[in-house]
């Protein structure tokens, strides 16, 4: 970058400090400005900011993934409807309540129940689970990830005692949504099914996956834009990972740099979310969790599944289950933290900006 440029995107790191704003214009600016300095400088930033917000802690979340069988056909995800190569499994109430018990005794107090969209669980079997899950664990904050469904069944289950809510929002772009989906899917359904997650009084979640496929600039401009609107208590991003039994099978993955340089930029857009450091970023580099903290993020979801299920939940391609990712090695994960100074922490880890 020459010395006007570097002038250029200080400025508008700051300003996006200062004001949580910036124009399409200047969003556009600051995406294309990555490389390797920039990339630092974003991450300083953001790393007081969270600092500022959670000190050294880090929070943890328990995830169940309670089903592969769902009736969407998203052109991404290796659990789509016409993967007929996908295992599909589904957890029953017991054995997701099980889970629960463990991950609780091994600390947890968040757990994020996560799967495809199964018409196993209808209202009434997802009011069961939460009542018994708010029943046996009144102190643990219990998120829902299970896709897009009417507003009378998210007031349903938030009745029933779900706290949070993660709906990627996936892109921004109505065009690029139609890209990575098929027609009977819709972009407006989704947004509405956030904007009604919000209004009920869910802490909601959205986000999007870093370099899909037909991702431009004008995409993540769109996404910055979006975030700074709606205001999420969570974001999750990731990069884009091919799945081999998917019509992106051959499609370039997103990369971890871009990741780490959309991650600090959403830290110091808004300084209070919970950002976690995803899977799949842990999943094309073995130490991606521990870039992601040193980037801005501030929560790590580990796997609770059983481990007899655990490769089933196949999103995509190599996607970590065992090993540190596995909940049991809470102690391991612990350390790997600790040793680039931070420390988990469990507590429910509402979002500051829940208050
Ligand atoms: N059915 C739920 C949960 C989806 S899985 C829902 O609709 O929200 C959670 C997230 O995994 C998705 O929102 C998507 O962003 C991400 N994902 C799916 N396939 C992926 C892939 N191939 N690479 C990276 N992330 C993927």
């Amino acid at each position: 970058m020459s010395k006007l440029e570097t002038r250029e995107f200080e400025e508008l790191l700051r300003k996006l400090d200062r004001e949580h704003r910036l124009d399409a214009g200047e969003w556009k600016c600051l995406l294309e400005a990555e490389g390797k300095e920039t990339r630092s400088q974003a991450a300083e930033m953001a790393k007081k900011r969270s600092a500022e917000q959670f000190g050294n802690r880090i929070y943890i979340r328990g995830l169940v993934e309670i089903s592969s069988y769902c009736k969407n056909n998203c052109l991404y995800c290796g659990i789509r409807r016409d993967n007929g190569q996908a295992s599909r499994y589904r957890l029953t109430e017991e054995e997701i309540l099980s889970c629960a018990g463990e991950g609780y005794r091994l600390g947890f107090r968040t757990f994020v129940l996560q799967g495809g969209e199964d018409g196993y669980y209808t209202d009434e079997r997802l009011c069961g689970v939460l009542e018994e899950l708010k029943r046996r664990f009144p102190d643990c904050a219990v998120t829902l990830s299970l896709g897009e469904r009417v507003r009378e069944s998210y007031e349903r289950l938030f009745a029933a005692g779900a706290d949070r809510y993660l709906l990627r929002h996936e892109t921004a772009d109505k065009t690029h949504y139609g890209q990575l989906h098929p027609p009977e899917m819709s972009w407006n359904n989704r947004m509405r099914c956030l904007e009604d997650l919000k209004e009920i009084g869910y802490q909601v979640g959205c986000g999007f996956m870093v370099g899909s496929p037909g991702q431009t600039a004008e995409c993540l401009v769109k996404d910055m834009m979006f975030l700074q609107e709606f205001r999420p208590h969570m974001v999750g991003i990731g990069p884009f990972v091919p799945h081999h039994d998917t019509p992106f099978a051959k499609e370039p993955g997103g990369t971890v740099n871009q990741t780490l340089y959309l991650l600090s930029l959403i830290r110091i857009l808004l300084p209070q979310v919970l950002l976690p450091a995803t899977t799949a970023l842990g999943t094309i580099d073995p130490m991606g969790r521990e870039k992601g903290i040193l980037a801005g993020a501030n929560v790590l979801m580990p796997n609770l599944s059983p481990a007899d299920v655990r490769g089933k939940y196949e999103l995509y391609d190599n996607k970590l289950c065992t090993g540190d990712e596995a909940a049991e090695s809470l102690r391991i994960l612990r350390e790997r933290i600790g040793q680039i100074g931070y420390d988990l922490t469990v507590d429910r880890g509402d979002s500051p900006m829940a208050e």
